[in-house]
């Protein structure tokens, strides 16, 4: 049996409605996700936590600063669930846009030491942090499966988030929905 692994990307306060870069339905990808997370070895979560001073906000609105409100996770996602929490971006740089830059854990590493083949990637945002994560993931090795229902994009231009799903497809990654894993 492959074992496989649930990874949780950015489901952050600033990332849902109301946050400081709020993606419309950022929110509605919770439920979807705690329905999921039993069906799966492991269940990781990544979380943007960036320093207050990052030149990562020459780009973008403040966001995600670690500590903050803006950087817990969303308060209905099921987070004793999580089995490894990962930090990104937490040095002064433009980085930390896929969950395998994490600077608290070695990812890929982590994964193959539990014998872990297939990764799921799910959570915000999809033609952001989201795609970077499904791209890492082909590149090391693993199985990847895009959670199509249990995304949401910034969509910055009208259907990046189809162009995201073109390219990860292209790039291998599979795309499933929720309802079809088992
Ligand atoms: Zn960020």
């Amino acid at each position: 049996m492959m074992k496989k692994a649930l990874l949780i990307v950015d489901v952050q306060n600033d990332f849902c409605p109301g946050g400081a870069l709020g993606v419309k339905e950022g929110d509605k990808v919770v439920p979807v996700i705690n329905r999921m997370m039993g069906l799966f070895d492991l269940v990781i979560s990544s979380q943007d936590w960036h320093p207050a001073d990052s030149v990562h906000f020459e780009k973008w609105p403040v966001h995600c600063v670690a500590g903050t409100h803006g950087a817990d996770f969303h308060p209905e996602l099921n987070s004793e669930k999580i089995d490894l929490k990962l930090h990104k971006g937490t040095d002064n740089k433009d980085d930390g846009y896929s969950a395998f830059e994490a600077t608290n854990v070695a990812l890929a590493d982590y994964l193959r030491n539990r014998e872990i083949s297939a990764v799921y990637v799910c959570g915000l945002t999809t033609d952001y942090c989201v795609k970077k994560t499904a791209l890492d993931a082909v590149k090391e090795g693993f199985h990847t499966y895009v959670i199509t229902d249990a995304i949401a994009a910034v969509n910055a231009q009208p259907g990046d988030d189809k162009k995201a799903l073109q390219e990860m497809y292209a790039s291998g990654c599979i795309l499933v929905g929720s309802g079809e894993i088992q």
